[in-house]
């Protein structure tokens, strides 16, 4: 049986990978210190005798005494509103976890795969983004506790691979929704869910013209999945995401009729170095993988409200 380690498993994204890794036939340990996230996001993989779970915060130096074949290191906060109420963990968990991962990774002779965001292209003079653009961050923004972190740790996989010959690979993940994100985690879709729901004021930052694309979590932990298990992709860089592309504005109003919310939009100051446009070119994943998102946004969103309705 396959072992893999998977940090940050009690995450949204890390969770869903828990339990796509335990569909697929393999041992899953799963790591995290609950910073963000959760217990009942694993709560019913408790008693799988293929499920191990560890309370550990990664950036403490990792040991594990059994074979590990997998690393994935998706441990980090990923909402604005959490790295920027923990500027200081998030930038702990991508250097010095990042770190004691890779390390894990080369003693165990394990395939490493680092999470990465479409966050290291910052605000992006290029559109869409491919793999081989640069970015345009501000490293001392107080978005750049994220940005950087990441940044800073996809050199440290690309050190590893070219050094050690770790078979690591790089996932940048664009904008993701779907359940066990948490209600207020003050992303826009869990934000405008809640706030169509109960119609309360719907709060858009900015003028609202800024763009994004959502991805819906399973198709997105598939992509990662492909990344994960095909074999000669070391050092290989993918971004994974879907490719439709909204301004916020019409993202607020298209969940709005989608509720029949009586909501009224609100505008508020937009966040400091909050990106103008966001788009993946996912010609390479598509080429490579044989991947690309199947579920259509009406769909994703259709599953996402009933979740957020279970919690409200
Ligand atoms: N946003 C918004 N209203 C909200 C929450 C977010 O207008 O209540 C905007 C935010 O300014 C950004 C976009 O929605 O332009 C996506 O924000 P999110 O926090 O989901 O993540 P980001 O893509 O910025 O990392």
């Amino acid at each position: 049986m396959q072992r893999v380690l998977i940090t940050g498993a009690a995450g949204f994204i890390g969770s869903h990978l828990v339990d796509k890794f335990l569909n697929e036939g393999w041992y899953v340990i799963g790591m995290d210190n609950f910073l963000t996230g959760s217990e009942d996001n694993i709560a019913h993989q408790v008693g799988n005798p293929n499920f191990k779970f560890i309370y550990y915060n990664v950036t403490n130096y990792v040991f594990l005494s059994e074979k590990v074949d997998l690393v994935l290191h998706f441990a980090c906060p990923a909402s604005p509103i959490d790295y920027l109420n923990y500027p200081i963990q998030t930038l702990k968990v991508d250097s010095l976890g990042t770190l004691n991962t890779l390390g894990l990774a080369k003693v165990k002779c394990a395939r490493y795969v680092f999470a990465s965001t479409s966050e290291i292209y910052g605000d992006p003079q290029v559109h869409p983004q491919t793999e081989d653009y640069w970015g345009n961050v501000n490293p001392i923004g107080p978005r750049s506790v994220y940005d950087e972190a990441k940044r800073f740790s996809e050199s440290m996989t690309m050190a590893y691979q070219r050094t050690h010959g770790v078979d690591a690979r790089i996932v940048r993940i664009f904008n993701t929704y779907g359940p066990r994100m948490r209600l207020h985690d003050g992303r826009i879709v869990p934000n405008f869910i809640y706030q169509c729901a109960t119609n309360q004021d719907l709060t858009i930052y900015g003028d609202g013209s800024q763009t994004r694309s959502f991805c819906y979590v399973e198709d997105l932990v598939r992509g990662i999945y492909a990344v994960s298990t095909i074999d000669g992709l070391d050092g290989e860089v993918f971004n994974l995401g879907n490719t439709d592309e909204y301004s916020v504005k019409e993202f607020a109003e298209y969940i709005k009729d989608m509720l029949e919310s009586k909501s009224e939009i609100v505008y508020k100051e937009l966040p400091e170095d909050d990106p103008k446009m966001r788009r993946p070119d996912i010609t390479k994943a598509k080429g490579t993988l044989g991947w690309e998102p199947e579920i259509s946004l009406k769909e994703g969103l259709g599953r996402t409200v009933d979740y957020f309705r279970s919690k409200i």
